[in-house]
């Protein structure tokens, strides 16, 4: 169901601790809007926020933000009532099990921003711990930038674990301070089916200005999402000429989508649901070449792609980074 405002009173927040496991993408934008919404809130005793991560450039924004920091990951787990783990996927089980949980309160409310270390059981907590998932659709940046104009974002929220019976209210009320309730295995088949239909309209004759432009960078999907996300995803179509409109209503029934739906279920069944791609994503760093060297090749791999070189052309003709 949708949760609004409303829905989600920060009562239970109350002098809590609330200490940040990692700075970086999610953590800093996320402890941000909380702290702006105890502030115009005016929740008192007012909760506190410690941010716990490495020395780094991080560590230096955490300062410069008026927070402070501390890497002492167990002195700060001991203190957490609600402790937000957003260091990244692959570092979270050995972080968590080896310096985290071993301090962490039996009852302290455990708080992901990826269902993916819980939903393969990586993470070792206790039975009485509250765990829950409060994951923004959204990057980083934009959870503080969509926070600051009062727009909100869209954001998943479960309990994995109700180990108080007060996980929903902690983690609805985490959801509403970080900004996600005031309105209201896609992605590879995405790229995937964009590569496709670059190289097969390039062999058409359609040139790269054109494609890069229709496709992505004119904004126009951009915005034709949005409306989507304001109007509906089909009500939006009545802001297209009648060519359009009939075009894409027609056409889209006379796709074949055999193909499309078998992907779906393979991506699914056999590399989410069955734990195939978490197990050979947590071996890259155990006996593989590591996250960082495998993300490199494939980036690399990416780069030499039809739509990727088509659109460096455009770039540089364009006198665009
Ligand atoms: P980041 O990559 O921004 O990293 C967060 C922090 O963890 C950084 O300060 C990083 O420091 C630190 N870190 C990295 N390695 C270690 C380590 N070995 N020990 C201790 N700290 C370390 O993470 P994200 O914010 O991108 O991701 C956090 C969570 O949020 C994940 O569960 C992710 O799935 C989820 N999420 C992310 C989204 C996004 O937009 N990025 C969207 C929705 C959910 P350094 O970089 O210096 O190593």
């Amino acid at each position: 169901r949708l949760f609004y405002d409303k829905d989600c009173p920060l009562d239970c927040l109350k002098g809590k601790t609330i200490v940040f496991i990692g700075y970086g993408n999610q953590g800093r934008a996320q402890a941000l809007n909380l702290r702006d919404t105890f502030k115009s809130e005016q929740l008192e005793p007012t909760p506190k926020i410690v941010i716990a991560n490495i020395k780094d450039s991080y560590s230096s924004k955490a300062e410069q933000d008026g927070f402070g920091f501390t890497s002492d990951w167990k002195a700060a787990a001991a203190e957490a009532d609600v402790l937000f783990l957003l260091v990244p996927d692959q570092v979270q089980p050995q972080l968590f099990n080896e310096l985290i949980a071993p301090t962490l309160q039996k009852t302290a409310c455990i708080v992901v921003a990826s269902g993916y270390n819980v939903f393969y059981k990586h993470l070792n907590m206790a039975k009485s711990n509250d765990v829950v998932m409060v994951a923004p659709r959204m990057i980083g940046t934009s959870v503080r930038t969509r926070y600051e104009s009062g727009e909100g974002f869209p954001c998943f929220v479960s309990v994995e674990q109700d180990g108080t019976g007060k996980a929903w209210e902690v983690g609805l009320a985490l959801s509403r301070g970080i900004g996600a309730t005031k309105g209201g295995a896609l992605w590879p088949t995405i790229i995937a089916t964009f590569n496709e239909a670059y190289s097969t309209l390039k062999g058409l004759g359609c040139s790269d200005e054109a494609l890069v432009h229709e496709m992505w960078m004119s904004k126009e999907s951009a915005e034709i999402f949005e409306k989507a996300a304001e109007d509906g995803f089909v009500k939006q179509l009545v802001h297209h000429s009648s060519v359009s409109q009939y075009g894409q209503l027609k056409g889209s029934l006379e796709v074949d989508t055999t193909a499309i739906k078998k992907e779906f279920k393979r991506i699914a069944e056999e590399r989410v649901l069955n734990g195939a791609f978490a197990k050979e994503f947590m071996s890259l760093d155990r006996d593989g070449p590591g996250v960082e060297r495998t993300l490199e090749e494939l980036y690399a791999k990416a780069k030499n792609s039809e739509l990727a070189r088509g659109e460096a052309r455009v770039r540089e003709r364009l006198g665009l980074k």
